[in-house]
């Protein structure tokens, strides 16, 4: 099976040496594999892309030495598959509506148990409100979130293989671990085709996905993920989650920090070498 990897930016904002970080990684990782590097735009959140920032990313990206091996995948080319998906988990009653707002959810969330988190990487763990609710009560204004204990009770539950330094190993995706860490994920914010975590493995899948390169800050995103991707059926990828880069104080670099802005550096006169050797590659 041929290594496949992908580098998956939302054009929101210009890319910045983390941004750069994780795209040289997986880019060098497919290179010394003999694998494949693809670039995908996830454009899901159509309110907040630009195709300024899709154009400046390509540039950027090409700038620093980087090409890909298949054309550009758009999540935005793709809602119908995703909305497919929804409607295969709700023809099984996996589904329900949910009309929460971010502040109904606040005030519905109870102090979580000593030891638990109260955020998982879906956001404020959801307190079930509208679990139960049919789907026949969905509108567009609504989200649609999976019932995960339902869910859960319809497979065997996967495990997946991180090779990345700091969680290296093979991590089982336990039901206590969705449950108390993650809770009934969205799967469609209202008005958008698909929730991040639903498009992702759809696409990771479309794309033959081998090996998935990203930050850090992801790595609990892994488990609901392959969670996810057991219920559909899809093929498990092997996940590498890589450090994040830290500026000078050791804060992590945010994702808007424009200072680090690869453009700005470009117009400073720096080279693609310098960005590497200051990024440590
Ligand atoms: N667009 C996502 C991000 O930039 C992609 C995450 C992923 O690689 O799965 O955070």
């Amino acid at each position: 099976m041929t290594f496949r990897t992908r580098f998956a930016p939302s054009p929101t904002g210009p890319l910045h040496l983390g941004h750069a970080f994780s795209a040289l990684t997986a880019f060098d990782m497919a290179r010394d594999a003999r694998g494949e590097f693809l670039l995908r735009i996830d454009d899901i959140d159509q309110s907040r892309a630009r195709p300024e920032w899709d154009t400046q990313i390509q540039d950027d990206l090409t700038w620093l030495g980087l090409t890909w091996d298949a054309p550009i995948w758009r999540q935005s080319d793709h809602f119908a598959d995703y909305r497919a998906a929804i409607e295969t988990l709700s023809a099984r009653g996996l589904t329900y509506p949910c009309s929460c707002s971010r502040r109904d959810i606040e005030a519905a969330a109870s102090a979580p148990q000593e030891g638990l988190p109260a955020f998982g990487p879906d956001g404020r763990i959801y307190p079930g409100t509208c679990r139960g609710r049919p789907m026949s009560d969905w509108t567009e204004g609504q989200a649609i979130r999976l019932d995960l204990s339902r869910a859960i009770a319809t497979v065997d539950l996967p495990s997946f293989t991180e090779t990345g330094p700091t969680h290296q190993g093979l991590h089982e995706v336990t039901k206590d671990h969705l449950l108390t860490q993650i809770g009934d994920p969205v799967l469609a914010r209202p008005h958008m085709a698909a929730s991040y975590h639903l498009s992702v493995v759809l696409d990771d899948a479309n794309q033959a996905i081998t090996h998935v390169i990203r930050g850090e800050d992801l790595f609990e995103a892994s488990f609901l993920q392959r969670f996810l991707q057991q219920l559909l059926g899809l093929p498990a990828p092997i996940y590498h989650h890589h450090p994040l880069i830290r500026d000078e104080t050791g804060k992590r670099l945010a994702k808007r920090d424009d200072a680090r802005a690869i453009a700005t550096y470009r117009e400073a006169g720096a080279t693609p070498a310098e960005i590497r050797q200051k990024i440590g590659l």
